[in-house]
């Protein structure tokens, strides 16, 4: 189908109008369109819910919308797994597996990604037992770049890691196959803490919460701490999802307080600082128990444009403090937190957290602001400690820097070699990591 409509990331600060639009149903419309795309010698990207910030899901020539291709494909009862079709939203996971009793591992700030589109960027939630969405994979069925089907499974991790986190690179993921658990509750505690408290504990406070995060107003000195527990369904009664106290921590709080940042920032620039330590305050404490989707995700109603680095774990407080005396120096203001968590260490070798345990720290800049200096200065912090720039984050690293940061790199240029042959699937964001 011929598309003359522009396509934009979910920030805006990616527009491309593609050449065509392909809304495949199946495996085979998928093997159909890779099988053109190779014939008639045409670029060609799969895209999820445009969620990234990077370029990696722009399509110039041919774009390939996985949102017909979506639902159950089969359910292992025994194993705990279920084959979900690519285009699946995260979303619409939860309602499919409550009458199984069973959930996903860990889930992110969010759930409007796509399964696929959130496992190509190695998308992570917080937890230090816990690895990326990427290390919940125990299957995936891929039609690679000269139009062979692959289809890996856990009876081979070694064989498997090479494909949890791909980047769309090695070709299009047509069903992937989550590792679940038992269905579980979280109880939901934020409140506000001293930041200097926070990172003298940073360790302690990972250690000994199963989820445990924080949010920090890069001018105040507090922050806010998210803590989660994992507890079995209804075990503590479930917050009902109307209350009043719930609708101010997170609704007028934490999305529309930030709005009133932004607007009133934008106006009058000075009052930002003021504006933020008043924030951090007003966003007091709280404690909810949801199913685990509810319990991770929330809305995410003002546009913003995001920067996020993988570091090593023992470093987030050193970083932080460099940021802190960096910021002051430079007269930095930013009116949204910096978000930082933590994970596991994950075996797919294109995980952020590859073989390390890691702290993720992300930082933020509305999305009619200019991110370039408060981001620069953060990048080059995350980079003298060696970080890995989350995939669908922005970045500025190029193939050189990336290959000092992932120990597999010349091996998976060459998987990129045996299933791209043709590079139907890169585009200008895929050169900049691959370098072509
Ligand atoms: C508000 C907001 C909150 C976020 N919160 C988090 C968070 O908590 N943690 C985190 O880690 N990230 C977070 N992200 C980043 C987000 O999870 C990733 O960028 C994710 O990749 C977006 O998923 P998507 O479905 O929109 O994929 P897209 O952005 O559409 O695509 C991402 C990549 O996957 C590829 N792809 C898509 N489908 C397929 C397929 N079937 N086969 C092969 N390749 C495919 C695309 O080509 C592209 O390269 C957030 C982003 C936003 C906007």
């Amino acid at each position: 189908m011929n598309s003359k409509a522009v396509w934009s990331n979910w920030s805006g600060a990616h527009q491309v109008t593609p050449k065509q639009v392909l809304h495949p149903a199946s495996t085979a419309d998928i093997s159909a369109a890779i099988e053109t795309a190779i014939s008639q010698g045409r670029k060609l990207r799969p895209i999820g819910s445009g969620h990234s910030f990077t370029g990696c899901a722009v399509a110039a020539d041919t774009q390939l919308d996985l949102s017909r291709h979506q639902g159950v494909v089969a359910v292992n009862a025994e194993k705990k797994q279920v084959t979900l079709r690519g285009g699946t939203k995260l979303w619409q996971i939860p309602p499919l597996l409550a009458p199984l009793g069973l959930a996903m591992q860990n889930l992110g700030d969010i759930n409007r990604q796509s399964i696929t589109g959130a496992i190509s960027t190695s998308t992570h939630g917080t937890g230090l037992s816990f690895g990326g969405l990427g290390s919940q994979v125990a299957g995936v069925k891929l039609i690679d770049g000269t139009g062979a089907e692959i289809t890996i499974d856990d009876s081979d991790p070694e064989e498997l890691d090479k494909y949890r986190v791909t980047l769309g690179t090695y070709g299009v993921i047509s069903e992937v196959t989550l590792q679940l658990v038992d269905d579980y509750d979280l109880k939901v505690v934020e409140r506000p803490e001293s930041l200097d408290l926070v990172l003298g504990s940073w360790e302690h406070l990972n250690r000994n919460n199963d989820h445990f995060e924080f949010f920090w107003f890069a001018e105040a000195d507090r922050v806010v701490t998210k803590t989660s527990t994992r507890v079995q369904p209804n075990e503590l009664p479930r917050t009902p999802d109307r209350r009043v106290a719930d609708f101010i921590n997170e609704e007028l709080i934490g999305n529309a307080a930030f709005a009133g940042l932004v607007g009133v920032g934008r106006l009058i620039p000075g009052f930002t600082g003021r504006l933020n330590s008043f924030a951090t305050a007003a966003w007091g404490s709280s404690e909810r128990v949801r199913n685990w989707s509810a319990g991770f995700a929330s809305p995410r109603r003002v546009k913003f444009n995001e920067m996020e680095y993988a570091v090593p774990f023992a470093a987030v407080p050193e970083i932080l403090r460099e940021l802190r005396s960096q910021f002051k120096r430079r007269g930095l203001v930013s009116t949204f937190p910096l978000e930082v968590r933590a994970a596991a260490v994950d075996t797919g070798w294109l995980a952020t957290s590859y073989g390390r345990e890691t702290g993720y720290i992300a930082v933020h800049k509305p999305a009619h602001e200019d991110y370039r200096e408060y981001f620069a200065v953060c990048e080059s912090v995350f980079k003298a400690h060696s970080g890995r720039p989350h995939w669908g984050k922005m970045h500025s690293l190029t193939d050189t820097d990336l290959a000092e940061r992932y120990d597999r790199w010349d091996a998976i240029l060459e998987l990129r070699n045996r299933h791209d042959p043709h590079r139907i699937f890169t585009n200008k964001y895929l050169t900049q990591v691959f370098g072509y």
